[in-house]
């Protein structure tokens, strides 16, 4: 099995480290495209307007001056174009991707690439509190076990599988849980000051997720609970009932 290796945080990220250290344990062929620097909130924009470059940064370790949809796109279609990966694995996100957080996500967004190019993908996350220390080893306990587990359940193209791991210690993680994606998050805080010049700036994305104690069923009461979360997205935005409203009032 050849694994891809990506993520939002860049390519010195810890949680890099730690998805690539749990894709070892299952693949001997691991391969990892990042961004050079931190793309959190890039969300799925790929790169236009500038040239790209593919920096090899050790054995099957590369960098790329872009977005974690940008790597996904060159990994698979020039660096691993002749064989290409079975699976890609992005993350392990510094902080959640439950809710609305998944329409930013860069981390949510390498996957959702590999998921058009017809590559199985899994995003990864771990939740934590601002200002306290991150629970890798929560990730790094889970991760195998997490993506074993999925594999062997399986799913159709177009459909990608979003983890989010408990802001606990592994011991304590009560076991893994299917969850749907919560919409209950208000995104309204942001911070005004005024620079030297007296001119006001802003600062944005500040609102925590983890503060909601999320309605039952949800990635966010999964983790609050001290779950794995995972919830399988579709590519396919569609709202299904509102389209056959839609096309019975048109008519
Ligand atoms: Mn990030």
């Amino acid at each position: 099995m050849r694994v891809l290796v990506s993520n939002d945080d860049g390519i010195l990220a810890p949680g890099l480290r730690v998805l690539e250290k749990a894709a070892r344990s299952l693949s001997d062929d691991v391969w990892v495209v990042a961004p050079e620097t931190e793309q959190s909130a890039a969300s799925h924009s790929l790169t236009l307007h500038r040239p790209l470059s593919l920096r090899k940064v050790s054995t099957r370790r590369y960098a790329v001056n872009g977005t974690p949809t940008d790597c996904v796109y060159l990994a698979v279609n020039r660096l691993l174009a002749i064989h290409h990966p079975d699976l890609v694995l992005s993350g392990v996100n510094r902080g959640s991707n439950v809710g609305e957080d998944v329409t930013y996500s860069g981390t949510i967004a390498a996957a959702m690439e590999a998921t058009l190019l017809g590559v199985k993908a899994i995003a990864f996350s771990q939740v934590y509190e601002d200002g306290h220390k991150i629970r890798w080893a929560t990730a790094a306990a889970w991760l195998p076990r997490v993506i074993k587990r999925l594999l062997k359940s399986d799913w159709p193209r177009h459909v990608l599988m979003n983890v989010n791991f408990p802001d606990c210690t592994a011991d304590a993680v009560k076991g893994i849980r299917a969850s749907s994606q919560s919409l209950e998050e208000v995104g309204d805080l942001f911070d005004e000051r005024v620079d030297p010049r007296g001119r006001t700036y802003y600062w944005v994305g500040m609102a925590r997720a983890e503060a909601l104690p999320g309605r039952p069923g949800t990635d966010l009461r999964a983790v609050n609970e001290g779950y794995v979360s995972v919830t399988p997205l579709h590519l396919d935005l569609t709202h299904s009932v509102t389209l056959k409203r839609l096309q019975a009032s048109l008519r």
